[in-house]
């Protein structure tokens, strides 16, 4: 790539280049440069599948669909979540202004930047597969109170992107940040694949999709004899949770349209 008053660099290039150049950023992090190219990339409607599916989002896969299919976390952010927890103690042991705080600063940085990666290239696999097999696809909205209701991460102020213990146990607080992070991303990119393909994302309040009876509608918290079962004491419907949610999400999801059709 040639870079004005700077010439020729070499780059990595992570995806195909598609559409018209709109905008070019340069960015550092750390010793890391990144070129972001911004492409009007024209619609490309898909035909229509006749499919609707409803996502739940869980936090032992990454999420379930109405159909009964679990797309599982990508092992390589568990490892790196693991990893990471490493770093952030070591960086939050190290006194400050140390040669050892300085490398396990530069460490997190590191592993953060491979976990936003890996993230986004899972995301855009993921998304894929659901915009192309589906003409209408249910979501849970995302919600900022469903991610306050946890300790809120201290961002460490020597080190962007890092983050101090906040008293919470640190390996769910931090799996579960990764979650929700993860989560933001692929909607990001389901929507925009959804927008080019023609296809639709509906995002639903997600009050009560755990507690919801998929069958008949009944709302209760005793309708979860455990976090992975469902089972609705009025009507007996039993299924997976996280599969009921996403029946749940889709039916919700379905009569939004029908609203937004009819109005
Ligand atoms: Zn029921």
């Amino acid at each position: 790539m040639r870079l004005q008053g700077i010439g020729h660099v070499k780059v990595h290039q992570h995806r195909r280049v598609l559409g018209r150049v709109k905008t070019i950023s340069v960015t550092r992090e750390g010793r890391r440069w990144s070129v972001i190219l911004s492409c009007d990339v024209p619609a490309e409607p898909l035909p229509p599948t006749g499919v609707a599916v409803g996502v739940d989002v869980g936090v032992a896969a990454f999420l379930t669909t109405s159909a009964g299919e679990h797309d599982p976390n990508p092992t390589c952010l568990d490892r790196s979540a693991g990893r990471l927890g490493g770093a952030q103690r070591d960086l939050s042991r190290g006194r400050r202004g140390s040669a050892r705080r300085r490398k396990a600063a530069a460490r997190v940085g590191m592993i953060s930047r491979r976990v936003a990666r890996q993230r986004l290239d899972h995301a855009h696999k993921t998304a894929l597969g659901l915009a192309r097999d589906h003409d209408l696809i249910a979501v849970e909205k995302l919600t900022v109170t469903g991610m306050t209701r946890r300790a809120k991460p201290r961002p460490d102020p020597d080190t962007p992107r890092a983050f101090l213990p906040n008293g919470q146990a640190a390996k769910s607080g931090l799996n579960r940040s990764i979650h929700d992070a993860g989560w933001g991303v692929f909607l990001g990119v389901l929507r925009a694949k959804a927008e080019r393909a023609g296809r639709v994302v509906v995002e639903v309040n997600a009050r009560h999709t755990s507690q919801r009876c998929a069958t008949c509608d009944h709302v209760t918290e005793d309708n979860r004899p455990t976090q992975a079962e469902f089972a609705c004491v009025r009507c007996g419907h039993t299924a997976d949770a996280d599969e009921n949610a996403a029946v749940t999400l889709l039916r919700a999801g379905r009569a939004r349209q029908a609203d937004a059709q009819a109005a």
